[in-house]
């Protein structure tokens, strides 16, 4: 297909529980869909281990996170069991205005924002598949404690409450399966026709020289 084939790109918004297995659905989506550009947020929490700066997350200090605040430098931002997570607005502006779907992989109080300020943002929240498997995984990793376990359980039962916010519901019974149903969306919602109007333009233009 020639020509532009649409004026602004999609934001889509992806959130879901610690332990969801949302990053490894995102990095199966990326290589799917490597035209994506996924928003590496900015953060006052700490890198952990293997978590390189300017890639996993912008690590920056409290100071600066609130001068980001102060200067409106940001769509969204919330704070996370202590610290600080934000999206920068700059960055997602340039990439939507040139036609490039942006993804952003934050928690609920974000996801609202975004959806206040972005009313045609996709939202997708991913859910395990059985909440007996999300305690499972969660024990799996042997990273943390038992109390800091229960907290994430206790956090992901209030994320669930805000699930009527978001537009779509993806299972993550297997990773194809999860990242086939994410796909699917993103396929249909290019289909939408405000996001086709420029090829049915070009058409039309094409018909008035016939
Ligand atoms: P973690 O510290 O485990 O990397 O992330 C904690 C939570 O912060 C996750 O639910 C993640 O989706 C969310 N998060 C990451 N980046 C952002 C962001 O830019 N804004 C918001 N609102 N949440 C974020």
């Amino acid at each position: 297909m020639t020509g532009k084939k649409k004026d602004r790109g999609t934001l889509i918004v992806l959130s879901g529980p610690s332990g969801v297995g949302k990053s490894t659905v995102i990095a199966e989506l990326l290589n799917e869909r490597p035209d994506i550009h996924f928003s590496v947020s900015y953060t006052t929490r700490g890198p952990r281990v293997g978590e390189q700066d300017g890639v996993s997350y912008n690590f920056v200090s409290r100071e600066e996170f609130e001068g980001m605040i102060q200067r409106g430098e940001l769509l969204e931002y919330a704070q996370y069991v202590g610290n600080y997570y934000g999206t920068s607005l700059k960055v997602i502006r340039e990439q939507l205005e040139q036609g490039v779907d942006v993804l952003l992989e934050i928690e609920v109080q974000g996801a609202a924002t975004v959806k206040r300020k972005c009313p045609d943002a996709v939202l997708i929240f991913v859910i395990p598949p059985t909440f007996e498997e999300l305690s499972r995984r969660l024990h799996g990793r042997a990273t943390d404690d038992e109390t800091v376990i229960q907290g994430r359980l206790e956090q992901a039962l209030r994320e669930f409450k805000e699930i009527p916010l978001y537009d779509y519901l993806v299972i993550n019974d297997s990773v194809p399966n999860a990242t086939g149903e994410v796909l699917a969306i993103l396929e249909a919602e290019g289909c939408r026709v405000k996001q086709r109007l420029p090829v049915l333009q070009n058409q039309m233009e094409g018909v008035s020289t016939l």
